[in-house]
């Protein structure tokens, strides 16, 4: 038989009705066998996710002041959830072996774990499903990446009959210490069983219905998408679309397996399919920008002809280990987009270090940029798109600082001043709602 790998934010798992929820949707089909929760979310708008609380506990407890406000907050919401469900197990004594090991490392990641950890011993009891603890089968090699070997490990785990609950966001180190994802990455370990289990699709369960156009914050009527390419959906999610975590498509992409975005309160919604290849009918299937970007600008008359010119503002970047988003260039000028959060405090610095060992003409440093990605497979060989994104944004009084396609033709950015965001992605999906 063929199988589902479905995966449970933790907005789905928030308290006992929303895990009833969840259940009845793994009842309801049998295929549903590889079950991955994440920790039990907010409940309402002004409460906290147990994972929060988790680093708050980490952080009062390593600085030697008292965390029991944290501690109790977790454990009662645990305890409160056990009974609600009626689960069997005693659940206190693993609060109180967390308890013990709260100062264990500096690192945060044991104790960000355990909000997984605890909820998938809750959700295999109450599904009489296999426990598959991720700190025995997912692993990290020395540099932080996914080992590969994870995929035979877990897989060799996963066989059998039944039902089995895999927690998200956290796998080991070579050490055996617990590691976890970045945040939100439940996802990725969903990602990660499905392809472990080979299962025919990775069910991602969520409180939306897939994805819009458009930010609904920003274009209140944005059109739902049926289906995105993982590379459509990549662009899209780098760039602010933020309903499934960026990386969580690597492992799925080689097998092929799709996605499908999911609403645990609207399960019956279609939601979005993320796929290898799709027909399109329209050119732009979504279009995402976000604030926070900062450009170097380097000018210097005859730099395209200078050997290693740009080689030497890279190493630059990389000696102050900044990563970099985008480098238009033109003849005599070349621009690096970086991100704020990467940047950090580092932009006078790199600036200094760029006149001392490239001498340029003039090299400044811009702040305040929002960068835009309109994206679409159909938009590759589709005459007139930057026509109509420019003069869309012409019409709407945007100033366009910065343009780049990408050459896969299926994405153009566009850099605007920060104030201009929303009236861009305003005026480019009004330009390609329909069009095509
Ligand atoms: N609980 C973790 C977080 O809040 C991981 C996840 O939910 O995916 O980021």
């Amino acid at each position: 038989m063929s199988a589902i790998t479905c995966k449970f934010g933790g907005t789905s798992l928030a308290d006992a009705a929303c895990i009833r929820e969840a259940r009845a949707i793994i009842d309801a089909n049998p295929e549903r066998r590889f079950i991955v929760p994440s920790a039990p979310g907010k409940r309402t708008p002004d409460d906290r996710k147990i994972t929060d609380l988790l680093y708050l506990w980490h952080n009062i407890a390593l600085q030697g002041l008292d965390a029991s406000e944290p501690r109790n907050i977790i454990a009662d919401r645990f305890v409160e959830l056990a009974r609600e469900l009626g689960v069997s197990f005693d659940i206190q004594p693993l609060l109180d072996e967390i308890a013990a090991c709260v100062c264990d490392s500096e690192s945060p990641d044991y104790m960000a774990s355990r909000g997984e950890y605890l909820n998938g011993r809750l959700i295999a009891e109450l599904l009489e499903a296999t426990f598959v603890d991720p700190a025995e089968c997912i692993k990290f090699d020395d540099t932080g990446n996914l080992d590969p070997a994870t995929y035979d490990l877990l897989g060799a785990r996963l066989q059998g009959p039944g039902r089995f609950v895999v927690p998200g966001f956290y796998g080991s180190t070579p050490n055996g210490a617990i590691k976890t994802f970045s945040r939100g990455g439940s996802d990725i370990t969903g990602s990660i069983v499905a392809r472990a289990s080979n299962s025919k699709v990775y069910e991602n369960w969520t409180d939306v219905s897939g994805f819009l156009m458009a930010d609904p914050r920003i274009v209140p009527n944005a059109k739902h998408i049926a289906e995105v390419t993982y590379q459509e959906l990549r662009e899209l999610s780098y760039m602010g679309a933020t309903v499934l975590h960026d990386e969580a498509i690597f492992p799925v992409r080689g097998p092929g397996i799709p996605i499908n975005i999911l609403n645990t309160k609207a399960p019956g919604d279609a939601g979005t399919r993320i796929v290898a290849s799709r027909e399109s009918k329209f050119p732009v299937c979504g279009i995402a920008g976000r604030a926070g970007f900062s450009m170097v600008n380097v000018e210097k008359v005859g730099l395209n002809k200078e050997r290693g010119f740009g080689l030497q503002i890279l190493s630059i970047l990389d000696h102050e280990n900044v990563g970099w988003e985008h480098m238009p260039t033109g003849i005599d000028t070349i621009s690096l987009i970086i991100r704020d959060d990467e940047l950090k405090d580092k932009g006078p610095a790199i600036v200094k270090e760029i006149e001392r060992r490239c001498s340029p003409d003039r090299v400044s440093l811009n702040k305040g940029l929002a960068m835009i990605a309109t994206v679409g497979v159909g938009m590759n060989h589709h005459i007139g798109i930057a026509a109509r994104l420019c003069s869309a944004l012409a019409n709407a009084q945007v100033n366009l600082r910065v343009i780049d396609q990408g050459s896969s033709e299926m994405n153009i950015i566009v850099g605007v001043d920060e104030p201009d965001l929303n009236k861009a992605v305003c005026a480019i999906y009004d330009a390609f709602d329909n069009w095509g």
